[in-house]
Parts: structure tokens; C-alpha cells; sequence
């Protein structure tokens, strides 16, 4: 069917198989990240642009580019959000949420925005799970992180991620990193595309996740943050490095990987599988985010997994449940008993059985056919001369098989056994 209006170009809608997947997939994240003590929160889909602007970074490709940005009747600018950590951290500053002492972890599901070209697995609208744990320093906290990442993903039956591992330094180590990467890249600038001309003036740390693939060459050989760590973003790596290693959790040290967002500082990580070439999720430190929004001085960590890529690998490797959901039981009567048939419908949905019934009293004939193409296990017939002694007939849609049941019995029967 061709219909007036379709969907704009990079949103999709997200099909009833589909989407059954995808609700098992948040459950189990919601049911894990539990167990780490994390709590679901929801931000609003408009947030102040300026806002993201400011944590996400002016040169930046998601606010250069990426963001939706209007304003509403009320003239003020207003993004539909790129990402979800801004948000939650303004959410815990806006809503006092920090205690004194304590770690406020947070979980969140849902959509984010940003114009993109559409391509597989990058979408305008694209789905993200996320946590975000705020208030604690200790490397540790990252390990854990980090780790339920992976459990995530282990859960889901993908045991082949790669781990991806960089430290991005601080505020105290980046500016000697950024001056030894602008005195590396200046006698390479007419080799770089326009926009890392601009980040080399502005922000050289962004030149490094450039997907021009020229500007990639030069950069494999630019020099590495690893080397310009201070004491304490060098401990707090090492520290990080020896537990993984300890809990033989293996990962590749990636000293490219800053992740696209100004506001991460030391640990930053993604996953990804082998042969895809995105990662599937990722995150890392943000120790000044939280002052930066007019919070205390309070460190924070999180990670976000995109919904679409870790589908499409689900899938790929046969990970997904395939089988539509069908009805239990199909409720056929004879046109005098539209009101039984609708309360025995009703009593078998209160058992907990998918239930479907006909909306038509036809012949019983035409009522089996529709019983059929909704692929129901088994259909009840309702026939006038049966229920008199409370008896229906029960038919196996599968192998044709037949028999006539106690009505009372049928249902005492059909307690707690799904058929
Ligand atoms: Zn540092
Ligand atoms: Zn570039």
C-alpha cells in the first residue's frame, strides 16, 4: 500500500517483531543494572541547546552538524537531545538528587537525535541505553562500569566483544597533549580537511575522531595521549588496567579512542564485535561535567549502547527470538452466544492466555478458517446444543484433532499449563 505520507528520511518505525525483541532486550537491561543498584530516570526529549553546546563541545560534530536545533514559540533555542548524559546530570542538579557520601546511579532508555547521514546502523532517530553513575573517582567504579558493560552484552549471548581501552587525561595533562598534537599538525594542515583546519585552532583533540580518511593517514601517526598523562590520570589508568587485567577481562589499548564529546576526561572505552566496524557502545569518565553545569565539584562515569547496531549484531548472529507471537486459544460460537463467548474470551485473558476471538458470529466453518489464518495453538468451539450441559469442543489447529471438554473442566484443566 502506498500511503499519502511516509516517514522522513533517517526514522523508521519499529515493527511489532521487532520491537518484541527490543522490549526483551531493555528487560534484561533493566534487570541487570538493577542488580548494580542503578535507578531508571527519564529526561525530557527538548532540553536547552545551549546546554549541550557548552558539555558536548562547540567544535564538536555532533553540535557543529548533528543537533536539532529550533526555536519554539516561545523563541527560545531548543535541541531534541544528541545524547543522554547532559540530561541526567541536569536532571540530578535540578532535582537535588546527590546525597553527601554517596554514588546516585542512573539508567535510562530512550531516543536521541542528530543529523547524520543515514547509513546502517546510524539512524537521525537512533535508540540508546545508557548509565551514568555520579559522585565517585575511584578507578574501581570504573572496573565496574566497564564490567557491566560486558555482562550486558554476555547476557545477550555476545561473548566475542572487544573492548576498546584509552585514557583521555584532564584538565591538568590535556593542554601539553593539545599543544604537542597543534605542533604535530600544523606542518600536515593542507593535508587535513577543512573542518580539522578549524579544530586545529580551536580543539586538536577532535582532529583524532575526523572520519576523513585522509585526515585518519596523518593521524595514526600524531602522538599519543599516553604519553602526556599526569601522575594522577597515569595511576588512576594503570589502576584501572591492573584490576581488568586481574579479572581477565581483556581489552586493546586505543590511544585514538576521545570518544566525540568534549566533556570525557581519563578512562574513555567502546565495544564493538568483530567485523563490524561501529562500535556497539561506549562511554567513559566525565569529572568536570557536573561542575560545568553549575553542580558541585563531583566526578561522573557512564556508557550508552546504541539499540539499532546492538540489534542488527543480535541478529546477525541469530541471537533475536523468531517465532511471532500467536493466540493460545481462537473463541468460535454460534451466533446466540456472543455474550459466553465474550466471557470465556475474557476468563482465559485473565488466566493469562493469549486470547482472539471472532468479531463476526458466521457459520462455525468460516469462524475456523479465521481461527486459522490467526495462527492460533487451539480453537474453542462454542456450539449451542454442547453448552447446555457445559461442554465445548476443543480443536488442535495444528494436527486437526478434536474432542469435546467439560467446560468447567477445560478451564480447571487449562490452570497453569500454557499450551
Ligand atoms: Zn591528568
Ligand atoms: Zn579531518
Amino acid at each position: 500500500m502506498k500511503p499519502k505520507y511516509t516517514s522522513l528520511r533517517g526514522v523508521r518505525d519499529i515493527l511489532p517483531d521487532e520491537l518484541r525483541n527490543w522490549r526483551i532486550i531493555e528487560d534484561k537491561a533493566r534487570e541487570l543494572f538493577r542488580r548494580y543498584n542503578y535507578r531508571e530516570i527519564e529526561t525530557p526529549i527538548i532540553e536547552p541547546a545551549e546546554m549541550f553546546v557548552r558539555t558536548v563541545g562547540e567544535e564538536s560534530d555532533i553540535v557543529r552538524k548533528e543537533m536539532y536545533i529550533f526555536k519554539d514559540r516561545g523563541d527560545r533555542l531548543v535541541a531534541l537531545r544528541p545524547e543522554g548524559t547532559a540530561p541526567v546530570v541536569r536532571a540530578f542538579l535540578e532535582n537535588n538528587l546527590y546525597i553527601p557520601g554517596r554514588v546516585a546511579k542512573f539508567y535510562y532508555i530512550g531516543d536521541m537525535f542528530r543529523y547524520d547521514r543515514p547509513q546502517a546502523g546510524r539512524q537521525r532517530e537512533f535508540h540508546q541505553i545508557g548509565i551514568e553513575a555520579l559522585g565517585e573517582s575511584s578507578y574501581i567504579l570504573d572496573v565496574e562500569v566497564i564490567m557491566l558493560l560486558l555482562e550486558f552484552l554476555e547476557e545477550l549471548g555476545l561473548a566475542d566483544t572487544i573492548l576498546l581501552l584509552n585514557s583521555v587525561g584532564c584538565p591538568n595533562c590535556r593542554p601539553e597533549y593539545s599543544k604537542a598534537l597543534r605542533e604535530f599538525f600544523i606542518p600536515n594542515s593542507s593535508e587535513l580537511c577543512e573542518d580539522c583546519n578549524v579544530r586545529l585552532e580551536n580543539n586538536p583533540l577532535r582532529i583524532l575522531d575526523c572520519k576523513v580518511e585522509g585526515c585518519k593517514e596523518i593521524v595514526a601517526k600524531a602522538p599519543s595521549i599516553i604519553d602526556y598523562l599526569c601522575d594522577d590520570c597515569r595511576t588512576h589508568f594503570e589502576n584501572v588496567r591492573s584490576v581488568l587485567d586481574s579479572l581477565g577481562i581483556r581489552y586493546v589499548l586505543d590511544t585514538r579512542l576521545v570518544r566525540g564529546l568534549d566533556y570525557y576526561t581519563k578512562t574513555t572505552f567502546e565495544v564493538t564485535v568483530s567485523g563490524l566496524d561501529l562500535s556497539i557502545g561506549g562511554g567513559g569518565r566525565y569529572d568536570g561535567l557536573i561542575k560545568d553545569l553549575g553542580g558541585p565539584d563531583l566526578p561522573g562515569i557512564g556508557f550508552a549502547i546504541g539499540m539499532e547496531r546492538l540489534f542488527n549484531v543480535l541478529k546477525d548472529k541469530n541471537l533475536l527470538l523468531k517465532e511471532e507471537e500467536v493466540p493460545d486459544y481462537f473463541v468460535i460460537y454460534d451466533s446466540t452466544l456472543v455474550t459466553k463467548a465474550i466471557i470465556l474470551s475474557r476468563l482465559l485473558r485473565y488466566k493469562g492466555f493469549i486470547v482472539e476471538m471472532s468479531y463476526t458470529a458466521k457459520s462455525l466453518k468460516s469462524q475456523l478458517k479465521e481461527a486459522d489464518r490467526s495462527k492460533a495453538k487451539k480453537a474453542i468451539i462454542m456450539r449451542e446444543d454442547l453448552l447446555v450441559d457445559n461442554k465445548v469442543i476443543l480443536k488442535d489447529m495444528t494436527t486437526g484433532e478434536q474432542e469435546e471438554v467439560g467446560l468447567d473442566k477445560l478451564e480447571v484443566s487449562l490452570i497453569g499449563q500454557r499450551i
